[in-house]
């Protein structure tokens, strides 16, 4: 048996294509079109890359895409004075501050500072709140695109088995929300978890949010399980080449899997789609409120 690949790539453009409608009855019935703002801190090449990436997504679907970028050693207070000022931009939908940010400023203290409407990262502590206990909320992107895939892969996921390998604010824990809210019977593991392969081998769904690449053994997966595999690692090959993989070891597992998304092309794509979705549900919440 071979597992049916999940195309991210795929699923994502069909999103942003459903986004760009939206966005375009949006401008019809409000005269504007949604507004996302990025702050970058500093001159980290990868988040400069990420945020290069999110602004050309939203021109591709009519979003207005606003950016801000602060010295490396920009005062903590810059900072908040700048997310003040944005929360106020009737303008701006959407606040994104990429992470990580310099370790000189508390990055809690500055996602707080969001306005919730606007938190289109769905990073606050009043949307992940919310997402907690079962309100509608502005869910973070990574494991909003996982549950897309999962739910067009399986359907229905009520009373499956699922495992999270993984509990950062960003990935592990909202995805298991998600997952509960999807009414699927969820393990949270992480580093001081016991026999990893024995939870592995009895979930129906198993969503690895590790950063170890293939940890996650083939011959752990159930036959037949849905294996999504958010990791994203570069690993160096003998030829002094690198080669991004996952948090699962592929191969093995495609053996195994009913369904699996590869890295890259499976989840990564989602999370930018995912991101322009927020925007255009925080408009239009914003719209009506
Ligand atoms: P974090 O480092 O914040 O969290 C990693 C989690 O893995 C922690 O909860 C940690 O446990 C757990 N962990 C570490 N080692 C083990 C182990 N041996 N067994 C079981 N659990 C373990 O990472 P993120 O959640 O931010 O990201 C995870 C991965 O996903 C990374 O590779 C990242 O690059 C990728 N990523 C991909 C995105 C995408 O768009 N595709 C977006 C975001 C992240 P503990 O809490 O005990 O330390």
């Amino acid at each position: 048996m071979s597992a049916t690949l999940i195309d991210g790539k795929a699923r994502a453009a069909a999103l942003r294509a459903e986004v760009a409608i939206g966005v375009a009855a949006f401008v019809a019935a409000h005269g504007r079109a949604p507004g996302l703002t990025v702050v970058l801190v500093g001159d980290d090449a990868a988040s400069a890359v990420y945020v290069g990436a999110k602004g050309k997504a939203c021109r591709e679907v009519g979003i207005i895409s606003g950016e801000h970028r602060l010295p490396a050693d920009a005062a903590q207070a810059d900072l908040l004075a700048l997310v003040a000022q944005l929360n106020a931009d009737d303008a701006v939908d959407g606040i994104l501050v990429q992470l990580p940010l310099p370790r000189h400023i508390d990055a809690d203290k500055v996602i707080a500072a969001i306005d919730a409407a606007k938190d289109v990262d769905g990073f606050t502590p009043i949307n992940a709140g919310k997402l907690a206990i079962g309100q509608p909320a502005l869910v973070p992107c990574t494991p909003s695109g996982c549950m897309r895939l999962i739910r067009d892969a399986l359907g229905d996921i009520s009373g499956a088995q699922a495992l999270v390998i993984g509990r950062s604010s960003i990935v592990g824990k909202p995805m298991a929300a998600l997952l509960t809210a999807a009414s699927a019977t969820v393990t949270i593991a992480h580093s001081r978890t016991r026999d990893l392969a024995g939870h592995v081998a009895r979930a129906d769904i198993v969503v690895a949010a590790v950063g170890v690449p293939g940890m996650v053994k083939g011959e752990w997966i159930k036959p037949g399980a849905c294996v999504i595999d958010v990791g994203i690692n570069r690993i160096a090959l003998a030829d002094g080449k690198t080669r991004l993989v996952g948090d699962v070891d592929f191969d093995g597992a495609l053996a195994r899997a009913g369904w699996i998304t590869p890295v890259p092309g499976g989840v990564g794509p989602m999370t930018i789609a995912c991101l322009l979705a927020n925007t255009l549900e925080a408009a239009r919440a914003r719209a009506t409120t």
